[in-house]
């Protein structure tokens, strides 16, 4: 049986996605391995968000174009090196590259890998490794090519999974973004919004429920726009989307005219799938605060499974920076979001995105956000220091905030902002009892100075709980609940101890 290496970059989409890529990968009787030089197939998922992810991309590819199983597969057993080559008549791993991939990056990742693919058409593998292990049966050759017709290929999200885990799972809902902001890659490396039929959601959700799973996390790039303008069908050749494109007289950028004014169709989905009987969390994203409306926020208010938790991305407080980054919405618009899930949810955690340091974002304009921060009261908020990403429209615009100016801005919000937050929320939360999720257990031997160990649970709200258990009480499971009592708050986290 041969080996394939996954090796993942870049957001939780790419993760999902690599689960259906493995699930492709077994079903061809290939095998999980986490040692790159063993594999007979590496299968890598590019990022495009940030340029010096697609150069990092690109030296991985230059690395593994060099591996050579004679010398690279040293410390590599007999045993597996026979096996490998009955496998794949072939002198080094073949290399497939997929994910996030921009057109003008294509051309050159060509040249550093055997196979690149859009990941819509992750179907084509199967056909690529049909091909690849008959030609190799026949010639004993390595297959440099493939005869594949990309119109039999769609619908990428209905292939079975191999899930990485048996507890947390993502479910993709929808894929690709037609939000058009004008720092993301997104829009033209994934292409426009397509929802997956409702039907396949449902049966997905309901077998993990059957199988024991905990936490479902239903994915895409802006999961409140699920079935918007009936794209349900996933098709490769066709652009199937109802929104237009206009120009911005003031800043050269192409604005997107959405017609978004309800997103009944998302909430019908999150309600049938919040129906489904079991014990189990549900949680979704990610969000766009233009799309998250009252009926949504009443919705989760009113609901069984799905987590008192929410990511609403910011990325400014600044209402000119907003526009610049075509947002769709004020800071006063987002606040009011926020006020209606204090009132409505009022133990949810609120999260949140910012980028410092965007063009021409000024000190005054980086204050606005630091209020707006401080007003709402992040229970985490993920910094990140704006960088141009060629092919978008922001890539045009000066970037002019200096290096050292993103990092002292990001520094401020990490120290003066996000630190105060999460203390003052989670320290609310001392005395009571609540339910967390065991995910990780600490050996003792692999602390410095803590000789006890201890497990690690989140809450609803994804903060981390460290629970020490003493010897004499049974110690709980990874992927299983437990009722905790909050005993210390921190920054980073809590600390608690189990109810018996
Ligand atoms: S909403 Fe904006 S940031 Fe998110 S994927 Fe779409 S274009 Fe990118």
């Amino acid at each position: 049986m041969g080996k394939y290496f996954l090796y993942i970059t870049g957001c939780d989409m790419n993760v999902s996605d690599a689960e259906r890529v493995a699930g492709i990968l077994n079903t061809h009787g290939f095998q999980a391995t986490s040692d790159e030089k063993e594999a007979d197939i590496i299968v890598a998922f590019a990022c495009s968000v940030r340029e010096k992810a697609v150069h990092k991309i690109m030296g991985k590819g230059n690395q593994w174009r060099k591996l050579n199983w004679n010398d690279s597969r040293k410390a590599v057993n007999k045993e597996t090196r026979s096996r490998v080559s009955l496998q794949i008549q072939a002198k080094k791993p073949i290399t497939i590259l997929t994910g996030c991939i921009l057109e003008q990056d294509k051309k050159k990742l060509k040249e550093k890998f055997d196979l690149v693919f859009d990941i819509k058409n992750t179907k084509l593998l199967s056909c690529y490794l049909t091909n690849l292990l008959e030609r190799n049966k026949k010639q004993g050759n390595k297959a440099t090519s493939y005869q594949c017709d990309l119109k039999n290929f769609d619908d990428y999200l209905s292939i079975n999974p191999q899930y990485q885990s048996n507890y947390s799972v993502y479910v993709p809902i929808m894929t690709g973004c037609d939000n058009f902001c004008s720092y993301c890659a997104v829009p033209y490396t994934r292409g426009r919004e397509v929802s997956r039929a409702e039907k396949d959601i449902l049966d997905e959700v309901r077998e993990l429920i059957k199988k024991g799973y905990k936490e479902i996390t239903l994915l895409g790039q802006n999961v409140n726009s699920y079935g918007v303008n009936n794209k349900f069908q996933i098709t490769n050749n066709k652009q199937i989307s109802n929104s237009k494109l206009q120009k911005d007289k003031n800043h050269n950028t192409y604005y997107l005219l959405h017609t978004t004014k309800s997103n009944s169709e998302f909430v019908n989905l999150l309600n049938k799938i919040d129906l489904l009987e079991g014990d189990h969390w549900l949680r979704f994203y990610a969000n766009h605060p233009k799309d998250f409306n009252d009926e949504l926020i009443d919705f989760l208010a009113k609901s069984k499974h799905f987590c008192r938790y929410i990511h609403l991305p910011l990325q400014s407080g600044d209402n000119t920076i907003l526009k610049k980054m075509n947002r769709h919405y004020t800071a006063e618009q987002y606040f009011e979001i926020i006020k209606k899930i204090k009132k409505e949810i009022p133990d949810c955690a609120i999260t949140t995105d910012i980028i410092v340091g965007f063009p021409g974002e000024t000190e005054k304009q980086f204050k606005n956000t630091v209020k707006l921060l401080e007003k709402v009261s992040f229970d985490m908020i993920f910094i990140s220091e704006y960088s141009p990403r060629s092919g978008t429209v922001a890539a045009e615009m000066e970037d002019d905030v200096s290096h050292e100016e993103k990092g002292r801005r990001k520094k401020y919000l990490n120290d003066e902002v996000l630190a105060k937050s999460v203390l003052a929320n989670n320290k609310k939360l001392v005395g009571k009892k609540v339910r967390v999720l065991i995910y990780k257990k600490v050996h003792p031997a692999n602390l410095a100075g803590d000789k006890n160990g201890f497990f690690v649970g989140k809450t609803e709200g994804l903060k981390d709980v460290r629970i020490f258990v003493e010897a004499r009480f049974i110690a709980p499971e990874i992927g299983e609940f437990a009722n905790i009592k909050i005993t210390k708050a921190n920054s980073w986290g809590l600390e608690g101890e189990i109810i018996f």
